[in-house]
């Protein structure tokens, strides 16, 4: 049970169908078909209302429970993708709800092809294939040099190969990662008896190869999150122009103000293990405001304070901690503190039981 509306999290739908809306059309002229990843919001059926309102019909996801939330909503209007390698325990349900997995290991393909044909089923499968961000994915030439064997699983359909960047490493995909994917693409067309093998890419970090050039390699499906909720592209630190930022914010509130001297001698680690760095050059005592939300519901690096005098010092598990000796703004107890949310943050106030939501139209 919530008690009380703080701490809050505020979701601006008219902004997000605007970026749906700018996506889809952006998506158009370039010819990529836009799938829209859940995972950042836990496929909350008022944002993938507005994605399946707009047209959108690919959904992505990490987590198999939000692919069977959407499956719940939209049915066989839609595709679904797992885009993180299944476990074993997941084969069955995923044959069963006919999502499409991205594989990228010889023995997980093997057991969706023995599961398949216990099923009397054809289960649609993209390869995920690793192009420089050291996560997932099969080598281009692991791929060619198991040809033969992933060929011969005839009760699996081989839809299309697809490859992530930014994620891990933070390595920005390249023309010649497009080149590279549909080279591999053409050479495995013949061999999988599929004209219409397709390639996918995501993330967000992706629409800068459309942005920037005009002769960008085709591929056919860009899986994305980042761009339409929050219309930032975080590996380059930059914002989309022709999408909106700030659909997202947190209210919460303000239990404490008081002036605080950190005591500097003798310390260990913080409550999370990390080491503390509590910076000498500050004036001590400083005015803190302690808010009531912490590293439970939000990611105290994804925040952001329009006062540009009121810095984080730190988050606990139930604490934000804000450094507000440098304001004009006269904060008091019970007053409420906003955010701008960044991806962070968003994911994790939706998964807390203690934020509470709040639409505007
Ligand atoms: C999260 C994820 C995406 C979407 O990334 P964004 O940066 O949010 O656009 C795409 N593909 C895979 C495999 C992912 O895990």
């Amino acid at each position: 049970m919530v008690v009380g509306l703080y701490p809050l999290l505020e979701i601006n739908l008219s902004k997000l169908k605007q970026n749906i809306d700018a996506l889809q059309k952006k998506c158009s002229e370039w010819m990529l078909e836009p799938v829209a990843v859940t995972k950042g919001f836990c496929a909350d059926y008022k944002i993938t209302d507005l994605l399946f309102d707009a047209g959108i019909r690919s959904f992505a996801d990490s987590n198999l429970s939000n692919l069977l939330k959407l499956i719940d909503r939209f049915g066989n209007k839609a595709q679904y993708q797992l885009i993180r390698l299944p476990m074993k325990e997941e084969i069955e349900a995923i044959i069963e709800n006919q999502i499409i997995p991205m594989v990228s290991q010889l023995e997980i393909l093997n057991l969706f092809s023995e599961k398949a044909k216990q099923l009397h089923a054809q289960p649609s499968v993209i390869l995920a294939i690793e192009t420089g961000d050291g996560r997932e994915g099969f080598l281009p030439e692991e791929v060619l040099e198991n040809i033969k064997q992933i060929a011969s699983l005839d009760h699996i359909a081989i839809i299309g190969i697809g490859t992530s960047l930014a994620c891990l490493s933070g390595v920005l995909p390249q023309i010649s990662t497009l080149e590279q994917l549909c080279s591999l693409r053409n050479q495995l067309k013949p061999i999988f008896h599929n004209p219409h093998l397709f390639v996918s890419v995501g993330g967000t970090t992706f629409f800068s190869l459309w942005e920037d050039y005009n002769h960008t390699p085709k591929v056919d499906q860009i899986r994305c999150g980042e761009a339409f909720l929050f219309g930032s592209d975080m590996s380059r630190k930059r914002n989309l122009s022709w999408l909106q930022q700030g659909a997202f914010h947190i209210e919460a509130e303000i239990v404490e103000i008081k002036s605080k001297k950190p005591d500097s001698s003798n310390r260990g680690f913080d409550a999370f293990g990390r080491v503390c760095e509590i910076s000498c050059e500050k004036n001590y005592p400083r005015k803190r405001a302690l808010v009531a939300i912490g590293l439970q519901d939000i990611d105290d690096t994804q925040l952001f304070f329009k006062d540009r005098n009121v810095t984080i010092v730190g988050a606990t598990s139930n604490y934000l901690v804000l450094d507000c000796e440098e304001s004009r703004h006269d904060f008091r107890i019970g007053d409420l503190v906003r955010f701008q949310a960044g991806y962070g943050t968003v994911l994790r106030a939706f998964l807390s039981p203690y934020i509470q939501k709040r639409y505007i139209e």
